[in-house]
């Protein structure tokens, strides 16, 4: 990330303005930034103009620099249904910005030249200021609601031990968050398993999928472990191990044991906190919905209900942090 992008630099007698970056591809962008030319002169001081922290983006096949916060709208109104409380929209805005500034503090190998980008499955959902123009086109009010989100946070970031944290989040949990070692087998103090009550609101709550026997056993062996399927399916599940907020840490099938993480990869499942049963056909009903690490939207917003501040509500999906100015 880059504090300062838009230098004027004064070449021999004349003024020239050198802009870096992409205003001009960028047009939305651009008259706000752009120095104001008429207070440049040869016989003034040239100061850098103050200037927003900016970031790269990869979208589209595209890599834009833009302001960080014009970015949080796109990424707020990506991520969030605009109908969400006030509260839950501040939570999710300032959880968006500590992702993103923990983000480009490294570079990341899938994207070196990017300090994120807009697949939702690697990085963060975001739409683009046309994009945002269209979707709220008839709730116009919506649109703003998100921009005061981001904007009544400004610069706020979560910080743990002074460092930006890894703002993760999810949809929907279970009813209980989940430990960041469960899910991705590294613990991070602040990413720890809490209750999180109102999730029966969200429409992904639960989800039922049947799987025909040749299906379920050809889903299982596409990935990376072979499975000897035994001839009668009842007897292929043993060994369950779950853990407190009731996701599968481990299963045996037919002697090969899985992660409740890989099965949900393996079967496309929406959390790895589900049930199996089996008859002719194989049913799996899930719980919640995404990794269920860190903060839930759906939580957020039933806490936003019962009153609770954006900084209470991240306080309480992420256990011991603060909130700072970056
Ligand atoms: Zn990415």
């Amino acid at each position: 990330m880059k504090k300062k992008r838009f230098f004027p630099f004064l070449l021999g007698g004349g003024v020239f303005l050198v802009l870096w970056t992409i205003p001009l591809l960028f047009g939305c962008l651009g008259t706000k930034y752009l120095p104001d030319e008429k207070n440049i002169s040869s016989e003034e001081p040239l100061v850098p103009s103050p200037s927003e922290p900016t970031i790269t983006l990869l979208h589209q096949g595209n890599h834009i620099t833009l302001p960080l916060e014009e970015y949080l709208y796109g990424v707020v109104a990506g991520e969030m249904p605009a109908s969400f409380e006030p509260e839950a929209l501040k939570a999710q805005a300032v959880a968006a910005r500590t992702y993103t500034v923990n983000r480009s503090k490294s570079s990341n190998k899938d994207h070196p030249e990017a300090d994120v980008c807009s697949d939702s499955t690697h990085c963060k959902a975001y739409l683009s200021p046309e994009e945002l123009t269209q979707k709220f086109s008839k709730n116009p009010t919506d649109l703003e609601k998100i921009k005061q989100a981001v904007n009544s946070t400004k610069s706020q970031i979560l910080v743990y031990n002074g460092e930006a944290i890894t703002a993760v989040f999810h949809s929907t949990s279970s009813g209980m968050t989940e430990n960041a070692e469960d899910v991705w087998g590294n613990p991070v103090p602040y990413l720890v398993s809490v209750p999180s009550e109102g999730e029966e609101a969200s429409p992904r709550y639960t989800e039922t999928k049947t799987f025909t026997i040749l299906e379920f056993q050809e889903k299982i062996n596409a990935g990376t472990k072979t499975v000897s399927f035994t001839e009668n399916p009842q007897n292929w599940f043993s060994n369950w191990v779950r853990n407190e907020s009731g996701s599968v840490k481990s299963v045996l099938l037919c002697e090969t044991e899985f992660s409740g993480v890989e099965l949900r990869s393996l079967l496309e499942l929406r959390s790895a906190n589900f049930m199996v049963e089996i008859s002719d056909v194989i049913t799996i009903t899930t719980k919640g919905n995404g990794h269920g690490v860190g903060m839930s939207q759906y939580g957020a917003n039933h806490l936003a209900k019962l009153g609770y501040t954006y900084d209470q509500i991240l306080k309480k999906y992420y256990t011991g942090v603060e909130i700072a100015t970056d």
